[in-house]
C-alpha cells in the first residue's frame, strides 16, 4: 500500500494540473487587467514571459478544419472539490476523449463565472472546463460556454453537491454539459492559472449551452470573478470549425 500510494503521488507531481499541494497565493482579477502572477512567485515566471498563454479571444481564427474530436463521456458518480476561486467535480478513471488519434483521460471538471475564452470580445456567464491528461501526462481541455436560459441537469445536481460541501458525491450524465454537435476551436495554450504551464491541448465548442439563472447565480456565488485576462494569440494556430 505504501508502494503504491508514493507511485501515485510521484504521478500527480509529474502533472502541472495536480500542482496544488502548496497554499493557493495567487487570486484572479477583473478579468481584464495583467494579473502578473509571476511577481507573485518565481515559480510562475511564464504566466508573464510564456507566448503560449490562455484563454485567447477566439474571434480572429487564422485556419478553419473540422478537428476530428469523440468522447465517451456518460452517467458518471463524481466528487465535489471547493477552494478558493474553485469547484470542481473529480472523475473516476474510465471517461475520455480521443483529439485527432490521441487519447486523453478525463480527470476533473472545473467552472470559471464568466467564461475565461471570449468569442469576438463576448464572454459567456460561465463555462465548463474538462481538464484530461495522456497516460503520459500531455494535457488537454475541452470547454464549454453557458449562457442563460433553461436549467442543465448535470449543473442542477453539482450545484446540489457543493450546497452539501467538498467530498460530497454527484451523480450526472457528462454528455448534458457537452454539446450533442461538438464543434470546436483548437489551438495550444496553457493552464489558466499558475503555474500556467504550456503545451496544453485546448478545444473550445463552438457552440453554447443554457444554465438557468439561479444556476449561474449559484456558481457566481462560489467561484467571485474567476476568468484570467485574455491573452495575445500570438504566431499561434487557432482553427475553426469550418463554416
Ligand atoms: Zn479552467
Amino acid at each position: 500500500m505504501k508502494y503504491l500510494a508514493s507511485v501515485a503521488l510521484v504521478a500527480m507531481a509529474a502533472t502541472p494540473a495536480f500542482a496544488d499541494h502548496h497554499e493557493k497565493d495567487w487570486n484572479f482579477g477583473d478579468g481584464t487587467t495583467p494579473e502578473r502572477w509571476s511577481t507573485i512567485n518565481t515559480d510562475y515566471a511564464i504566466c508573464d514571459a510564456g507566448l503560449n498563454q490562455s484563454p485567447i479571444d477566439l474571434g480572429s481564427p487564422n485556419a478553419r478544419g473540422d478537428v476530428e474530436l469523440t468522447t465517451n463521456f456518460g452517467n458518471s458518480t463524481g466528487t465535489i472539490e471547493l477552494g478558493t476561486e474553485k469547484v470542481q467535480v473529480n472523475f473516476p478513471e474510465g471517461f475520455g476523449m480521443n483529439s485527432g488519434g490521441k487519447e486523453f483521460n478525463l480527470i476533473q471538471v472545473h467552472f470559471h463565472t464568466p467564461s475565461e475564452h471570449a468569442i469576438s470580445g463576448e464572454r459567456y456567464p460561465l463555462v465548463a472546463h474538462f481538464v484530461h491528461a495522456t497516460n503520459e501526462g500531455e494535457l488537454g481541455v475541452l470547454g464549454v460556454m453557458f449562457e442563460e436560459g433553461e436549467a442543465n441537469d448535470a449543473l442542477g445536481e453539482i450545484v446540489s453537491g457543493v450546497g452539501e460541501g467538498k467530498g460530497a458525491s454527484v451523480e450526472f450524465d457528462i454528455n448534458d454539459m457537452v454539446p450533442d454537435d461538438l464543434e470546436v476551436f483548437r489551438y495550444m495554450g496553457s493552464l489558466t492559472t499558475p503555474p500556467c504551464s504550456e503545451g496544453v491541448n485546448w478545444h473550445v465548442a463552438d457552440t453554447t449551452l443554457t444554465a438557468s439563472a439561479e444556476q449561474i447565480a449559484a456558481m457566481e456565488a462560489n467561484l467571485g470573478p474567476s476568468a484570467r485576462s485574455l491573452q495575445p494569440l500570438g504566431s499561434r494556430l487557432l482553427v475553426a470549425p469550418s463554416e
